[in-house]
């Protein structure tokens, strides 16, 4: 079966087909860098490394692109308000970005900047008015004329007929049914930043970039176009107008749109105090893995409501996988093989796949490991599994991760960075460190060798009788986050 994705241009689902036969180019708008990421962009920005995951284990070879949009309206007036350079203000908002995307096991696209492209934008800009399509103002703002371009409306399906030729728009964010020219250049204003241009000063409106880096970096048609929900108009119905009136050609076949996210039922925000950025979910003490687990468990198009009762569950669902896997990478099994257990691992590695080629459905895929981690479980207790069966389950197991992306026990060294990053903030920031935070990220942090070493020096305390000694041992392991278990097969140890 092959993958099949909603495309909100065709409003259909569809068969996946890239333009060349092994190649997909696809374009993702990235942040716009004015403040840290919050959990509705993770939403969309994982959905995004979802399908790039899955597109590559089909076999693709992927070309993804992501811009970071480091000037807007909101960037130049806060740059503006705290005295500093458009470059000062984005640096640390993009730094951060960076991290929290390797926090989350992103995968990185090939990142590209807005600043980095104005003289581009400038030529873009040029060409468009050369065939009509743009048009200058007095005060030397450029416009994009949308009576020029028919197909204005097609991708968010609105009906434009009627509208005024001339209106015009200069935000760069507006009412969802505004049928305006909007701004593609905007003249200078007193105490904002602007740039030197071949079509003058001023600074790029928002859209523009977006056209300009994906065509620079895909060519003028490519595969796949990805983004939030609210994205779909003005922005990308934006983006069309401008890149397909100069090219001729249709910018990009499929336009992949994740939807919002909702906070404990309502819409995000600031207001209803239900706004949170990834950095305030660790500060309270909630593993990066739990958050990406969470993210995932609806399918990109469907509604998914973050809990913190579902941030509770998603925690104990990675440590299920985890402590499953840990079970198959650490007891002995008999040599050979369990024929029902071998096809339950091959079944379920299918079953996955064409979960995900249902236009990534994630939920079913999840379910589909969770059933073979249930009856692996019974099987492992009645002692069932060989060898043979718990390389096939591993290898089930792992090709799953290569697409969710949980099990690497690694959340303890990610939230001892936002601890780090949180302290050196100042006192305000601190403030907001929770105990549990402390007692995950705060505890020493032993090595392997380490472990072992004390673990040795527990089985030799044991082995004299010393019990005070061995509990004491197990003790400053536990202390240190680390899980001892004793087995028939010996003692077993891992990270929490
Ligand atoms: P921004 O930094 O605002 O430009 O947004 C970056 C990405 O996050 C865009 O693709 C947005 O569509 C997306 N986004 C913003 N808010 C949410 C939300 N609540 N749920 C899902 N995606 C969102
Ligand atoms: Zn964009």
């Amino acid at each position: 079966m092959p993958l099949r994705l909603y495309n909100t241009l065709s409003g259909k689902v569809e068969d996946f087909h890239p333009i060349d036969a092994n190649r997909v180019r696809m374009y993702a708008c990235g942040p716009t860098v004015y403040d840290y990421g919050h959990i509705g962009n993770f939403r969309t920005f994982i959905a995004v490394d979802l399908l790039y995951r899955f597109l590559r284990q089909s076999g693709y070879d992927v070309r993804y692109v992501m811009n970071i949009t480091d000037v807007d309206d909101k960037i130049i007036r806060n740059a503006a308000r705290d005295g500093v350079t458009v470059q000062q203000y984005t640096a640390k908002f993009t730094q951060a970005f960076l991290e929290d995307s390797a926090i989350l096991n992103i995968e990185k696209p090939l990142l590209v900047r807005a600043t980095e492209h104005i003289d581009e934008m400038a030529d873009f800009i040029a060409q468009l008015e050369k065939k009509g399509f743009a048009y200058r103002t007095d005060d030397g703002s450029y416009y994009f004329r949308i009576a020029k371009f028919p197909a204005y409306g097609k991708l968010s399906k609105k009906d434009f007929a009627g509208m005024t030729d001339g209106a015009r728009v200069d935000v760069d964010e507006y009412e969802k049914d505004s049928a305006r020219d909007f701004a593609l250049w905007k003249a200078p204003k007193p105490g904002e930043a602007f740039w030197e241009t071949a079509i003058g000063p001023g600074r790029p409106g928002w859209h523009i970039e977006c056209s300009v880096m994906s065509m620079e970096e895909l060519g003028p048609s490519f595969d796949l176009h990805a983004g939030g929900e609210d994205l779909i108009f003005p922005h990308h119905e934006n983006e069309i107008a401008q890149s397909e009136s100069l090219s001729g050609q249709q910018l990009a076949h499929d336009w992949f749109h994740v939807r919002f996210l909702l906070v404990e039922g309502q819409k995000m925000s600031k207001s209803f105090g239900n706004f949170f950025t990834l950095r305030d979910l660790v500060l309270r003490g909630h593993k990066p893995s739990s958050i990406r687990w969470l993210l995932t468990q609806v399918p990109y198009r469907n509604q998914l409501n973050f809990t913190f009762d579902g941030l509770k569950s998603a925690a104990s669902s990675v440590e299920k996988l985890r402590n499953f896997r840990f079970r198959l990478t650490s007891t002995q099994f008999a040599a050979g093989s369990n024929p029902a257990i071998t096809q339950l691992a091959g079944e379920t590695a299918a079953r996955i796949t064409s979960a995900l080629n249902d236009d990534l459905n994630t939920a079913e895929a999840q379910g589909a490991i969770f059933d073979m981690l249930r009856k692996a479980n019974t099987a492992l207790d009645a002692d069932e599994v060989h060898n043979d069966d718990a390389k096939a389950l591993l290898a089930t197991l792992e090709k799953f991760d290569e697409i969710f992306s949980v099990l690497k026990d690694d959340d303890q060294p990610k939230m001892k960075s936002i601890l780090d990053w949180a302290r050196a903030e100042g006192t305000e920031k601190a403030k907001e460190i929770s105990p549990e935070l402390l007692e995950i990220a705060g505890s020493t942090q032993l090595s392997d060798e380490q472990i072992n070493q004390k673990l040795s020096e527990m089985e030799a305390a044991r082995k004299s009788r010393n019990f005070k000694a061995s509990d004491a041992l197990r003790k400053e392991l536990t202390d240190a986050g680390i899980i001892v278990e004793n087995t028939k097969d010996g003692v077993r140890w891992r990270r929490k």
